[in-house]
């Protein structure tokens, strides 16, 4: 029998004032009512099993249009901004991280090819969950140090040929398609954005995978990628790595690095979003823990290390969120952010692996068991200060724009 605690509504977090508006408020709740149901239920019976997060699941996030948070309503979506996609991210990840991932695999990626009817079919697709993707930038030798991609992009009449290794690719082979960064050979040498269009559950011509064994993280798998020869059509080179911002030009070719570095805001405003879910989780889980253990004729919550221990974890994610809902605001209104994004990234991820180790520690050895949530959110967390840049990276953004560059750099 399972000592988890049951399911049931916590006392979740609201919008506040300052960031309320009746369109937030029902967004949050539809989500919560899923996160906290099919969600919960989908992480706790599929983790354990490494298995991919279920086409139901997937089918329930794209009836409530989490694909296309931010993707104009005259595509189908939502035509909200980064705010409401934190949130939504947020209550996703609160649950399982790697739906609060998943919906990142919409929002108009790999859609911004030059012709505009395919362009407008494909934000259609991605708006209705039908276009989800897989991201492939690492690559066994770059992984921080993007700029430094070897994939190979040969242009050949109308095609491009496209031959190299990508790593760590999430999601490669139940998408729809892999956008990948590669590096054009010949008199340009430049990074340029392709689509490689595929079938879920396949991969395409010149393209094998092996999977990587990770130790969490799981619902969406890792993909070590080998693309031998795979030909691309010249009119799948991508615009820009990631859909710009309403009020954004879109980037031109040649531009992809620059495209990637702004699609990395969101994404790192987003990882933010995910690690607060993730940590919050944590708190809300010893909460219970605190009620329902136990030890020396006292529930562990009477005792007051305990409860101070939980009250500065608590007060960690209430400042946590504040930062990333400020920096997702700042976004949406077209401000200049990329130091806030790596700060709130930074701090977000560090708070998240701190509030979910403690939350371990406050379960005794039932955290360090299987019976509790509390080691999923643990593992998940230790991933938030990883990807979507490590925190060196995002320390070495911030002192950047506070320094003069470093000579070594
Ligand atoms: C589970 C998982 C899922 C992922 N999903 C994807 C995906 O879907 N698509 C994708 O393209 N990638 C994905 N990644 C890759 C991820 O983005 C990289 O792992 C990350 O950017 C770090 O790169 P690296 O692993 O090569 O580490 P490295 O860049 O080799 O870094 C190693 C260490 O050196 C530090 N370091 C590097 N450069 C500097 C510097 N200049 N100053 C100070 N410290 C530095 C790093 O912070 C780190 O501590 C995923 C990774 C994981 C673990």
């Amino acid at each position: 029998m399972s000592n988890k605690p049951g399911i049931q509504e916590f006392d979740a977090p609201g919008l506040g004032s300052l960031w309320h508006t009746e369109e937030r408020a029902a967004l949050l709740n539809a989500v919560r009512k899923l996160s906290y149901g099919a969600v919960r239920t989908a992480a706790e019976e599929l983790d354990h099993q490494e298995a991919e997060i279920p086409d139901e699941l997937i089918g329930k996030l794209a009836d409530l249009g989490l694909f296309g948070i931010m993707i104009a309503k005259e595509y189908g979506g939502l035509g909200l901004g980064v705010f409401e996609y934190c949130l939504a991210s947020e209550e996703l990840a609160r649950s399982w991280m790697s739906v609060g991932s998943i919906i990142a695999r919409g929002q108009g990626l790999g859609t911004q090819v030059k012709d505009q009817e395919t362009h407008n079919k494909l934000m259609q697709r991605s708006a209705e969950g039908d276009w989800i993707g897989a991201i492939a930038l690492s690559e066994p030798q770059a992984g921080s140090d993007l700029a430094s991609v070897e994939t190979e992009a040969v242009r050949e009449g109308k095609n491009w040929i496209l031959t190299g290794e990508k790593k760590w690719c999430g999601n490669a082979l139940s998408a729809d398609f892999i956008q990948v960064l590669a590096r054009t050979k010949g008199e340009d040498d430049e990074l340029v954005a392709l689509l490689v269009r595929k079938e879920r559950g396949v991969f395409p011509k010149g393209v094998t995978g092996t999977s990587i064994d990770k130790i969490g993280y799981h619902g969406i798998i890792s993909w070590n990628l080998t693309f031998d020869h795979v030909v691309v059509s010249a009119d799948d080179e991508l615009t820009s790595f990631y859909a710009p911002a309403e009020n954004e030009e879109p980037h031109t070719s040649g531009g992809a690095f620059h495209a990637v570095q702004h699609g990395l805001n969101i994404a790192r405003v987003q990882t933010a979003a995910r690690a607060v879910g993730l940590a919050r989780a944590a708190v809300e889980d010893t909460t219970v823990y605190l009620q329902t253990r136990h030890q020396f004729g006292h529930p562990i919550g009477d005792f007051q290390a305990l409860r101070f221990e939980l009250a500065t974890m608590a007060a960690e994610v209430e400042q946590a969120r504040a930062f990333y809902r400020q920096v997702a605001h700042d976004l949406d209104a077209g401000e200049s952010v990329e130091r806030e994004t790596g700060m709130v990234k930074l701090l977000a991820s560090e708070m998240a692996v701190r509030v979910t180790n403690q939350a371990m520690q406050l379960h005794g050895g039932n955290g360090y068991s299987r019976d509790y949530s509390v080691e999923r959110y643990w593992r998940d967390a230790r991933l938030t200060t990883i990807f979507e840049g490590t925190s060196e990276i995002q320390r070495r953004t911030i002192s950047n724009r506070i320094l003069p560059r470093s000579p070594l750099e």
